[in-house]
């Protein structure tokens, strides 16, 4: 099985193979560690996420390279403004940043870069392209990279070079330019700013270059896939292509792959708008880190997503309905044999589902015949038309689905005591919802304790008690479910 991906390089959907014949090659932008990143960031990582994990799913091994972006306009004015050395204030963001990754279940790509450990690269290739004639010393001591020298500008993004002069300045406008297109390569230090002192003058990397040098460093001069958010195709990506191609003549990505931007509520997210909403806000909120995976992959990446509240509570709905039917398969006691039908259903929902993904990872689609399957599985079950071997059959398919969206296993107790605990020290505890507060107030070991009290009550039929714990409990979220195999409770 192949993945076909569409390819914004070559506008069409071009089959996804690792060049090298062993594994695929891809780098994905990073985030830049200025703040807490938002649900928008956290879409892109996570459609990457998807997309390695399918490419595992099939066979094809990933070497993924991410960076971080730890040295940038931002940081450079906030940690000066904080007073401490951009270490130390970046430091605590790519801490959150990795809790974050974390609690969505993304996986760690193989190699991550730091742009501030990676300066000698980013160096080499200035020098590179200066030699090339292609990056010219600006009199401020700043090095930019000369556009003309690379007439392909614009094949990416597909942009008319004669009305983008607007675009390309915006990176660049601090700086002394001979052409509005042209874009720095290297900013020169001014006073007090955070610096290297290097062979092409004291100073720190522009953007664009990061990504380049650190690509190069770890995957070759051509590699297979470059992903991001579809903000970074123009200038960035665009960007990146020219400075590589013209250092090495050699195609610097094949393949582009592009997320699209989220929407909250059909608008724009923005801190102004009062709708910018972070991982750890939305936990605290009281919503489930796999609800808030599940929102953010269900929607596939070449579209936009609209974000809503709404949303959530769909994925936190179809999140229980999985749970509660693997459950039903783990705990339920099956005949020997098999239904035709069930065992028909079960290979068609796992063809269906590879078949979706493998087309442009259509993740909508994909998880329709996973929910088909269920439906199914559970009427029969209720009609005792349900066998060992149609349980059989059904666990890989639910194992498949799992190993791409990952919010079966119930995970969800850590990101949410993490995200609790960062609101306690950092003072947010009026950013907790009074629901997700009063569940807290309750420890396992109390739950327990009032389940075993309520149990005994029932027992010595004192039925007001009995109700009252039930009613208590359900207040502060938590759910007892009475079943021939005895209590279970379950926080909401
Ligand atoms: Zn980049």
């Amino acid at each position: 099985m192949t993945l076909r991906l569409f390819n914004t390089l070559t506008g069409q959907l071009d089959p996804l193979e690792p060049a090298d014949g062993k594994a695929l090659r891809m780098y994905a932008c990073g985030p830049t560690v200025y703040d807490y990143g938002h649900i928008g960031n956290f879409r892109t990582f996570l459609q990457i996420d998807v997309l390695r994990r399918f490419l595992r799913l099939i066979g094809t091994p990933v070497r993924h390279v991410m960076n971080i972006t730890d040295v940038d306009d931002k940081i450079i004015r906030n940690s000066a403004e904080a007073g401490i050395p951009i270490s130390e204030y970046t430091a605590r963001y790519v801490e959150a940043f990795f809790e974050d990754f974390e609690a969505l279940r993304i996986e760690r790509p193989e190699q991550i870069a730091r742009a501030t450990e990676h300066i000698p690269q980013m160096v080499a290739l200035v020098e590179k392209l200066a030699a090339a004639g292609a990056a010219y010393k600006a009199e401020d001591g700043s090095w930019y990279f000369r556009l003309a020298a690379f007439p392909e500008y614009g094949k990416l993004s597909k942009k008319d070079l004669s009305g983008m002069e607007d675009g390309a300045r915006v990176d660049v406008d601090e700086y002394e330019k001979d052409s509005a297109r042209d874009f720095a390569l290297w900013k020169a230090a001014k006073p007090g700013e955070t610096s290297w002192e290097t062979a092409i003058g004291r100073g720190r990397p522009g953007w664009h270059i990061e990504c380049s040098a650190m690509a190069m460093e770890y995957l070759g001069e051509s590699f297979d896939l470059h992903c991001g958010g579809e903000d970074l195709m123009f200038p960035h990506h665009e960007n990146e292509i020219a400075q590589s191609e013209t250092a090495t003549h050699k195609p610097f990505a094949r393949h582009w792959m592009h997320v699209r931007f989220l929407l909250v509520d059909g608008r724009k997210m923005a801190k102004s708008e009062g709708n910018f909403y972070t991982v750890r806000g939305l936990l605290l909120k009281g919503y489930k880190a796999s609800a808030i995976r599940l929102a953010l992959i269900s929607v596939p990446y070449h579209r936009q997503f609209n974000f809503t509240f709404d949303s959530l509570a769909d994925a936190t709905n179809a999140i229980e309905r999985l749970r509660t039917f693997r459950e039903r398969l783990a705990a339920g006691t099956f005949r020997a044999g098999e239904n035709p039908a069930i065992q028909e259903a079960a290979k068609k929902a796992q063809a269906e589902y590879r078949d979706a993904l493998a087309d442009d990872l259509n993740t909508a689609e994909a998880r329709a015949p996973i929910f088909e399957l269920i439906r199914a599985a559970n009427t029969a079950i209720d009609q005792g038309q349900f066998f060992a071997a149609d349980r059989d059959a059904i666990l890989p398919v639910l194992k498949d689905f799992d190993a791409v969206f990952d919010v079966i296993e119930d995970r969800d107790a850590e990101p949410t005591r993490r995200a609790l605990a960062w609101a306690e020290k950092g003072g947010r505890m009026g950013d907790v919802s009074p629901e997700l507060l009063a569940a807290q107030s309750l420890t396992d070991e109390a739950i327990d304790a009032l389940v075993a009290e309520r149990a005994a009550a029932k027992r010595s039929r004192n039925f007001d008690r009995a109700d009252q714990i039930r009613n208590e409990l359900a207040e502060k979220g938590v759910v007892i479910e009475d079943s021939k195999d005895g209590v279970r409770w379950k926080r909401k």
